[in-house]
């Protein structure tokens, strides 16, 4: 068929999170995901960076379908944020992954969200395209590839996936059903690039639930266990040892119970009938038979685990011989929080025991390098893209995927922004558009460059306000100068008598009519700061009223 595809990298690759790529023939698009990401690096305040595709707008006018691989935020947690032209297309996925798709969308907007579940190998129609989606083993229930036949072949995106031969729940991948459903041919495989640092294989998620076994049995008082939240495969793991130690277990922080509740709901986890139970039912237990389940295995500030760290989760103390089991991996960038947060329940007299001094109390969702090199050895696609990663998981998974000699003849790899375009024999780069994430805080608004900047300078060097008042007519203006964040502010009282009178002189000095009042004050003092104590704070300037009718002043 004559035309070009276009597939266009919205986010995920080249950095974690915010994943989504977009298929686009003759202007018609399929969206594979559309996920969130978190802030590495950015200053408190920033809670989640969303995609930005408006930009696209101009190349896909309409959206045919909106496809979601698996449950997880960086997936599946973004359609709030979709631009509004693009809100009507259809949205597919599995149950469960719809089901979080759906919870995220209507806590964010309110608004209901239409989804459409597919089952088993069932074939969609999505405008220019059909696609089917095909089950893999991840760390969120019935996650998928997708494979995708557009006018120019087929394209598989592999999603976030493991080759785990013992899955908690569900069956193995089958590339049987893949080979089938391509017929062995397929154009283009986007493949998860996450593992490849790692060598081997993963381990299986099976391979856990001794190790979680292991300590919770030998345990003499209070357990805390803290995994990923999303991670459902593993909380049935948790209840299971739970219930063989004959602990009950409460749900901590709002996404466990939501998790749970959907779950248990939905007939997906069956615990035994009083094993799950609230706080305060569980503090009327022994503390030999107490099991609590809490998100924040990151440490991330505000969650449940942080607060029982803090000794501030109501209703909940944690003292010597009780046992924190850290059943998770470390995110890169949460290295220093995990490490504070196991310090404080150290102190607090728990015994602390993670993956780093057991490595089977974790199995990650992602494979490593010999489960990517078999999943592309049996997809054999003539043009690999990793995805999925920082740029260096992306690198190395191109370079195994040339060194394997299984037929691919072309390996791109896309950034945020940058496009491939194919036709039936040919794929070459197209032209590139500028996305810019958005950072949100807590409350969802829009943290903007400049204001990410001003924090930054905040965090980093402190504030000097000062005021400028021009009290009842007086011709003589009142100058006060105070600061926050600046060391031996107080102590060193020269300094602001310098700033004052700094700022005295440039009031009766010359105009400036090309500058504001405000501006010029902050400038000068500014500069005053940076040459006598070489601080570089925010200077903020309040100007109280205008000057004194008669005064010689600076415009304003
Ligand atoms: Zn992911
Ligand atoms: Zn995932």
């Amino acid at each position: 068929m004559n035309g070009t595809l276009e597939i266009l990298s919205v986010g995920g690759s080249g950095g974690f999170g915010q994943n989504a790529t977009l298929l686009i023939w003759q202007r018609e698009g399929l969206l594979i995901d559309f996920g969130i990401g978190f802030p590495r690096g950015f200053p408190v305040g920033a809670a989640r960076v969303v995609p930005d595709a408006e930009p696209l707008l101009s190349r896909c006018e309409t959206l045919a379908g909106i496809v979601l691989t698996h449950a997880h935020d960086d997936h599946a947690a973004g359609l709030a944020w979709l631009p509004e032209a693009w809100r009507r297309a259809p949205v597919y996925g599995s149950g469960w992954t719809l089901a979080a798709a759906r919870d995220r969308y209507e806590q964010i907007t309110g608004r209901r969200l239409a989804g459409e579940a597919i089952d088993g190998e069932q074939r969609v129609e999505c405008g220019p395209f059909a696609f089917h989606l095909l089950p893999v083993t991840h760390s969120a229930p019935e996650s998928r590839a997708v494979m995708v036949r557009t006018p120019v072949g087929t394209v598989v995106h592999s999603g976030d996936f493991k080759l785990d031969p013992r899955p908690w729940r569900g069956l193995p991948t089958d590339f049987e059903v893949f080979r089938r459903l391509t017929g062995g041919k397929v154009r283009l495989l986007m493949v998860d690039s996450t593992g490849a640092r790692r060598r081997g294989r993963s381990r299986s998620e099976s391979d856990v639930r001794p190790a979680l076994e292991e300590q919770i049995l030998a345990a003499p008082a209070q357990v805390v266990v803290s995994t990923f939240a999303s991670h459902l495969h593993r909380l049935e793991a948790v209840l299971e040892v739970a219930r063989i130690a004959g602990r009950r277990v409460a749900p901590l922080g709002q996404r466990m119970n939501e998790v749970l509740r959907r779950a248990v709901d939905e007939g997906r986890c069956v615990p035994p009938r009083g094993l799950l139970t609230g706080v305060a039912e569980l503090a009327a237990q022994p503390p030999e038979e107490r099991l609590y389940l809490a998100g924040g295995c990151q440490g991330e500030p505000g969650s449940s685990l942080y607060r029982l760290s803090q000794g501030t989760f109501p209703g909940v103390a944690v003292g010597a011989d009780d046992l924190l089991l850290l059943s998770s991996s470390t995110i890169p960038g949460s290295e220093v929080q995990i490490s504070a947060l196991e310090d404080r329940f150290l102190r607090l007299g728990c015994r602390v025991v993670g993956s780093q001094d057991d490595p089977r109390l974790h199995a990650s969702g992602h494979g490593n390098r010999e489960e990517i090199a078999e999943f592309i050895s049996r997809i054999r696609p003539e043009i690999l893209m990793p995805v999925h990663g920082d740029r260096v998981h992306l690198e190395r998974c191109a370079e195994l995927g040339r060194s394997l000699g299984c037929g691919v003849r072309q390996v791109e790899i896309l950034e945020r922004g940058e496009s491939l375009l194919l036709d039936a024999e040919r794929a070459w780069r197209g032209p590139s558009v500028e996305l810019a994430p958005r950072v949100l805080d807590d409350a969802g608004l829009h943290l903007a460059r400049d204001l990410i900047r001003d924090r930054r300078r905040l965090g980093k060097a402190g504030v000097v306000v000062v005021r400028v008042s021009w009290d009842g007519g007086s011709k003589e203006a009142s100058i006060r100068s105070e600061a926050l964040g600046i060391p031996d502010w107080e102590g060193d009282a020269g300094r602001a008598e310098r700033v004052e009178a700094m700022v005295r002189t440039l009031l009766d000095g010359a105009r400036h009519p090309d500058e504001g009042l405000e501006q010029l004050v902050a400038r000068r003092v500014s500069r005053l700061l940076r040459s006598s104590r070489r601080v570089r704070p925010q200077v903020v300037v309040i100007l109280d009223s205008d000057p004194a009718p008669g005064g010689e002043k600076e415009n304003s």
